[in-house]
């Protein structure tokens, strides 16, 4: 389906995109490789004007600062994996983002634009939900930029659907520096080792002491809706100290949380399987750091 734009805005600052978006019906491109994909197949995001934020220099890069780590939401896959900060102080963001797609993808495809995006399997946003991270949306209201927080795990209300509201423009991310300790993975499984939309993505995050994980976080996804935190495995984890038999002991409790469904990709028995399978594997690369 071709779309015919009335009007193409190239902001150069927040201030710019957001009262671009305050004037109504315009959609915003960061790199393009969901929103080209969909605008063509089903005329998604089709609106008089087409807001191109990829300009806003402030918006790109990781900063660390007071135990804080803020990724600008049009940093992209590739910086993930060669930045400094996010190797030292997240390194499952960079073994995510050496999972996802092409380095042709990587080199365009944002933070922001996958979390915007939200599809169930969006890859980036598992860890992110590892690290409990926050997003910061930007408006245009009375005369100023305003800004909001708003914790990832509240952000996804179903597939492709989130609270942000249309005048609003996803500006950062923000999560605690792990403490020391933390051991985080990240694991997808698809048809292909890259270059492959999830059937199944899993991250775990805690603290590892003597084979002992306390802090546990358990993501998954691709199995419901949204991605999702799995609290009753996270309270089953807590304080165990991981081996085989421990490890078995949880996952009928991740069985219970997860609800797939059977799409072109997998169907929802063999998604069940994987998690299953993806749990113990992932969890066991974490009792071994
Ligand atoms: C061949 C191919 C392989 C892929 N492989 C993977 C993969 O392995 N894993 C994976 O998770 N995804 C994959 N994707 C999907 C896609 O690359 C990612 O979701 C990517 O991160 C989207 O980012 P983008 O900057 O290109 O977003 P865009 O396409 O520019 O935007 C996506 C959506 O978010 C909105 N948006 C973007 N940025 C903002 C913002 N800052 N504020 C408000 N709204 C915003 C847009 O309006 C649009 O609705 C793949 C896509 C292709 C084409």
């Amino acid at each position: 389906m071709m779309i015919e734009y009335e009007n193409y805005v190239a902001a150069t600052s927040v201030a710019e995109a957001t009262k671009t978006l305050a004037e109504g019906n315009a959609t915003v491109v960061a790199g393009g490789t969901d929103l080209m994909v969909q605008t063509a197949a089903s005329g998604r995001g089709a609106n008089t004007t087409l807001l191109n934020i990829r300009r806003i220099s402030d918006l790109r890069g990781v900063a660390l600062d007071g135990g804080r780590v803020t990724i600008g939401a049009l940093t992209t896959i590739t910086d993930l994996l060669t930045d400094g900060v996010v190797a030292d102080a997240a390194s499952i963001l960079a073994d995510t983002a050496n999972r996802f797609a092409s380095n042709q993808i990587r080199n365009m495809a944002t933070v922001g634009g996958n979390i915007c995006n939200a599809s169930p399997a969006g890859d980036m946003i598992i860890p992110l939900l590892v690290l409990d991270a926050d997003v910061e949306l930007s408006a245009w209201r009375d005369g100023a930029v305003t800004t909001r927080a708003v914790a990832l795990n509240e952000f996804f209300t179903g597939p492709g659907k989130c609270v942000k509201t249309e005048d609003e423009l996803l500006t950062s991310i923000s999560f605690n520096r792990p403490a020391e300790g933390f051991v985080g993975q990240f694991g997808k499984t698809g048809p292909r080792p890259a270059l492959e939309i999830s059937m199944v993505s899993v991250g775990v995050g805690g603290i590892v002491d003597n084979g002992g994980l306390t802090n546990a976080r358990v993501v998954y996804g691709a199995v419901a809706p949204t991605p999702i935190r799995a609290a009753k495995t996270e309270a089953a984890l807590e304080g165990l100290s991981l081996n085989e038999a421990s490890i078995q002991s949880v996952l009928d409790v991740a069985d219970s949380e997860v609800n797939p469904i059977s799409d072109v990709r997998a169907s929802d028995w063999y998604r069940r399987h994987l998690v299953r399978v993806m749990t113990q594997e992932v969890l066991q690369n974490v009792a071994n750091g």
